[in-house]
């Protein structure tokens, strides 16, 4: 196979392309380095089936050549991150909803079969136990530019899905929840790899709001096989499918983890919200995934906890020395 993959120097995206490469896929690489890094791809950075090419998923042209002969296209590119919600907004609204029309009719155009990855976001704040595909979206004032990545999103699944039912291609959405492991930075709001970096550094560990809000956290080593099974499942055609691990953990209780598993003498700090974001910031309080579908499609299982989780992402930072450490 011959797979296309936007935004393959993030976190998710470089992970993404190892796997491809591993199992001997050839693979075009798109990346804008705007919050990705080519460090990521230093591991494979001189592999033989590996091109990889600097520029937007905004740039129409390019797309289109890079997408041509690729069987399979993965758009991963995304502004994501809390703080890039935050800092900004419009850049991030156009690359989400302007760069997936991009991609997708570039995909249609070739023929290729098409992933797009989404986010448990487009839930809102539906505090669900075991939210499922099908399952409402509840998200505040369009003007409330928290919600606007969860539009975006929201609005990407339903070009996908609209276009699979007018044009007859392969697309599948792939619904992502909190997704860790090596590599994921901190810069952007991420909070697992930030109270990692505090905790190391000996720093308190920055809890926004209550620290009852409740997260599931799964290994990106898991979720990668998951996507490129995805995209080769023709039953998932048009649909959208959670991915994540369901095992539900608050984030005091998180904070609380990451010093106990890295022996570390930080203790936790309390910031309200409208410190750490302005006024009116409304979190999501719980965010739980059912996984049955991906289950039944996929046979997908994440095989690794919570404990994984943080000690991968221990033993990332440790090996790379991490210079974030303070809050936003
Ligand atoms: N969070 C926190 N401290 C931080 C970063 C994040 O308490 O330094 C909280 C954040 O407010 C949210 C949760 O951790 O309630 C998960 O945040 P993240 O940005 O990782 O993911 P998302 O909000 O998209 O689930």
């Amino acid at each position: 196979m011959r797979a296309f993959v936007t935004g393959a120097a993030g976190f998710i995206g470089s992970h993404l392309v190892e796997h491809l490469l591993e199992v001997g896929h050839e693979v075009v690489a798109l990346d804008d380095l705007s919050t990705g890094s080519i460090d990521n791809l230093r591991e494979v950075s001189d592999h033989p089936a590996l091109q990889f090419h600097r520029g937007s998923v905004l740039d129409a042209d390019l797309v289109d050549d890079l997408t041509a002969g690729a069987d399979t296209v993965f758009h991963l590119a995304a502004a994501v991150g809390a703080f890039v919600v935050r800092d900004r907004t419009v850049e991030g609204i156009r690359v989400n909803v302007h760069g997936t029309d991009v991609v997708l009719e570039a995909a249609r155009r070739h023929g290729a079969r098409l992933l797009v990855a989404s986010s448990s976001e487009v839930y809102g704040k539906n505090t669900k136990i075991g939210l499922r595909e099908d399952d409402d979206r509840i998200v505040g004032s369009p003007l409330m530019h928290r919600w606007s990545y969860s539009e975006a999103k929201a609005l990407d699944e339903s070009l996908v899905s609209a276009s699979v039912e007018a044009f007859g291609m392969h697309g599948v959405i792939a619904r992502l929840f909190n997704t860790v492991g090596p590599r994921q930075t901190g810069l952007y709001g991420m909070v697992v790899p930030r109270f990692v970096a505090q905790a190391l550094a000996g720093e308190p560990l920055t809890v926004f709001g209550s620290g009852e809000q409740i997260r599931c956290f799964c290994h990106v080593l898991d979720v990668v096989p998951a996507l490129v099974a995805l995209a080769a499942c023709d039953e998932a055609t048009g649909r959208a499918v959670n991915i994540g691990r369901s095992e539900p953990v608050s984030i005091d209780e998180l904070a609380r983890r990451v010093i106990a598993r890295t022996g570390s003498s930080s203790t936790i700090e309390r910031h309200t919200y409208e410190e750490i974001y302005g006024r009116g910031y409304e979190d999501l309080q719980r965010r739980v995934p059912d996984c049955g579908l991906a289950e039944w499609l996929l046979g997908f299982r994440p095989a690794r906890d919570l404990d994984d989780v943080i000690d991968s992402v221990v033993a990332d930072q440790l090996g790379r020395r991490p210079a974030m450490t303070r809050p936003a």
